[in-house]
C-alpha cells in the first residue's frame, strides 16, 4: 500500500485549498517512515481496533490501516473528515476498515466499536484533556502511543519529586503507566511546528479506586498543584476550610502536612481522598 509522503500531502492540501489551522494544531506528518515507526512502537496487531484522534490528511491512518483490524478516526475539521475516506479509497484495498467521525474528540461519549489501542498525533493545544478524556471514557483502550509537544510528554511521564511532575503526571498515572517513547524531529511535519515533539506510550492498569474516589482525588490534585510551591496543609486549606483542618486530614491519611504535592504519587492523593470529607 502507498503511504503519504511530502509530495502527496502538499497535493492533497492544495486540492482542498487547505491553509493549516494553528488553533487546530494542524501540523501534518510528511514522512511515512515516522508513521510506520509510531504504529510499530504502539505494538498494533491485526486483532486491534485502533482509535486515532485528528487523522488530518491521513498519514498515520494509512499506516494503521495496514496493520490493524479496523481504525476509528475522530477529526474535528469537516473538510479533512470528508476527504479522508476518499483518500483511503484511492490508496487502500479495504477502505471499509476505516470509520471517520467528524467530531471534537473532547465531546466523544461513545464509538461504533470498543477501541483497543490509541495511536495519534494529537492536536497539541488539547493533548492532555483529550488523552485523559479517552482514558476515562473508553476503558477498552489498553495501550497507546501518542505524539505530543515535548514538554507535555515530559510532564505526562514524570515521576514524583521532579520539576516536570504535576497535574498531567498524576492524573494520567490514575489510569495507566506512562513512559517516554522517543523524540520526533520538527522536519517531519508540514508546516514545521515551532515546538519539539515526543512520543509517549501508555499501558492501562487497574485504577486505585472507583469513579467516586477518582473525582475526589482529581479535585485534591488540582488544589495541591494550583499552588505548587506551597506545603500541602496550606495548598489544601481552601478545600477544607483552614490549614489546621487540612493538616488534620493529612495526618489522618499518614501524609506529612509539610510536604508539597510534587512529592506524592497517586497513591498518596488516594490516601488523602479516603479520609477527607466529600466536597460538593
Ligand atoms: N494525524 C495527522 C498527521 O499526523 O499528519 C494530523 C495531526 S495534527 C497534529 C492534529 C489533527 O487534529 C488535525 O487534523 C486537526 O484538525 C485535528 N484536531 C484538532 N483538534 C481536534 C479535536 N478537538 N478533536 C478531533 N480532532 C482535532
Amino acid at each position: 500500500m502507498t503511504l503519504l509522503g511530502a509530495a502527496q500531502i502538499r497535493e492533497l492540501a492544495a486540492a482542498l485549498d487547505l491553509k493549516p489551522s494553528k488553533s487546530l494544531g494542524q501540523n501534518f506528518v510528511i514522512d511515512s517512515n515516522v508513521c510506520t515507526k509510531i504504529v510499530r512502537t504502539a505494538g498494533v496487531t491485526s486483532a486491534d481496533i485502533a482509535l486515532e484522534i485528528g487523522p488530518g490528511l491521513g498519514s498515520l491512518t494509512l499506516a494503521l490501516l495496514e496493520i490493524a483490524q479496523s481504525v476509528i478516526a475522530v477529526e474535528i475539521d469537516p473538510r479533512l473528515a470528508e476527504q479522508l475516506p476518499i483518500t483511503v479509497e484511492g490508496l487502500f484495498q479495504n477502505p471499509e476498515k476505516l470509520t471517520v467521525i467528524n467530531k471534537d474528540a473532547l465531546l466523544i461519549q461513545s464509538l461504533p466499536a470498543d477501541p483497543t489501542v490509541l495511536v495519534a498525533n494529537l492536536p497539541y493545544n488539547v493533548s492532555v484533556p483529550v488523552l485523559l478524556h479517552l482514558l476515562e471514557k473508553f476503558q477498552s483502550l489498553k495501550t497507546g502511543v501518542v505524539m505530543v509537544q515535548a514538554e507535555v510528554a515530559d510532564r505526562l511521564a514524570a515521576k514524583p519529586g521532579t520539576k516536570d511532575y504535576g497535574i498531567p503526571s498524576v492524573k494520567a498515572a490514575w489510569w495507566a503507566e506512562v513512559k517516554g517513547a522517543g523524540s520526533v524531529s520538527r522536519s517531519v511535519f508540514w508546516p514545521a511546528p515551532n515546538v519539539d515533539s515526543k512520543l509517549v506510550s501508555f499501558t492501562r492498569r487497574a485504577t486505585p479506586g472507583d469513579e467516586q474516589l477518582r473525582q475526589k482525588v482529581f479535585t485534591i490534585i488540582d488544589a495541591a498543584f494550583a499552588q505548587r510551591r506551597k506545603m500541602l496543609r496550606s495548598a489544601l486549606s481552601g478545600l477544607y476550610g483552614s490549614s489546621s483542618a487540612a493538616e488534620a486530614i493529612l495526618n489522618q491519611a499518614g501524609i506529612d502536612p509539610t510536604l508539597r504535592g510534587e512529592a506524592l504519587e497517586v497513591g498518596g492523593f488516594c490516601a488523602i481522598a479516603k479520609v477527607a470529607p466529600d466536597i460538593f
